[in-house]
């Protein structure tokens, strides 16, 4: 299949209900400019300096995501480009891209990730954290960042009782902080789960948002 062809039938099976991000890191932009031109205009990238060297080179148009761990020494080249960052993951992100945000007079569409896999080396928060963070008095002071739903990636397994039990918990926890923080609150809807391997899953669990990327574009090379 053509990376058109590929694009269309993920679109088929997760629905119109469920957006779909492009993740396209390692990818050059001559490939991205394919999915482009076949329609699609959402595209994701976890580093940096690679989303800085390649969004130069394709269309403005394009709707950026951030998907990996931010450093805050980056966030400022980040903010300008991109629409949502999946992988907030401690207050002083938060803290840091509210910063830069309000420099640039604009908000910035944040999801909250939790670490939900077996695996240590995921990043993201634990439930506590985050509640003691919305507790806080600092976090009402943050008006340039919107917490838009929460964000995770479940364990590399072929076990999929195991991924379809860590993406229950990653809704489990978006349905707690939606009742107890959110519940007025339209913007925070979002549940970002599901890659390759595991999208299915992910989308009957009810992710909102899949981030795909060698099922599109075929293995990387790194
Ligand atoms: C690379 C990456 C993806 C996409 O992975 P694939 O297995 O290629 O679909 C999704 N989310 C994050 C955070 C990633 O880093």
């Amino acid at each position: 299949m053509t990376i058109e062809e590929r694009i269309k039938s993920i679109k088929n099976e997760i629905g119109d209900k469920v957006k779909l991000v492009a993740v396209t890191k390692t990818y050059p932009p001559e490939i991205i400019k394919v999915a482009y031109d076949s329609g699609h205009k959402i595209f994701g990238e976890n580093k940096a300096q690679e989303l800085i060297a390649k969004y130069p080179n394709l269309p403005g148009d394009i709707e950026w995501h951030f998907i990996g761990h931010l450093q805050t020494n980056k966030v400022k080249y980040v903010v300008p480009i991109v629409s949502l960052i999946h992988s907030v993951d401690s207050y002083k992100l938060m803290n840091e891209i509210n910063k830069e945000a309000q420099k640039r007079q604009k908000v910035v569409n944040c999801l909250l990730q939790f670490h939900i896999a077996s695996e240590e080396t995921k990043f993201g928060f634990n439930l506590d954290e985050v509640k003691k963070i919305l507790d806080s008095e600092e976090f009402y002071n943050l008006k340039n960042i919107k917490i838009c739903g929460v964000m995770g990636m479940a364990t590399f397994t072929s076990d999929e009782n195991q991924i379809r039990k860590e993406f229950k918990n990653l809704v489990a926890i978006y349905y707690e902080l939606k009742n107890k923080y959110f519940v007025n609150n339209d913007e925070f809807k979002e549940i970002s789960m599901g890659m390759s391997e595991d999208y299915k899953i992910a989308v009957e669990e009810g992710s909102t948002i899949v981030r795909i990327g060698s099922a599109i574009f075929g293995k990387r090379n790194y």
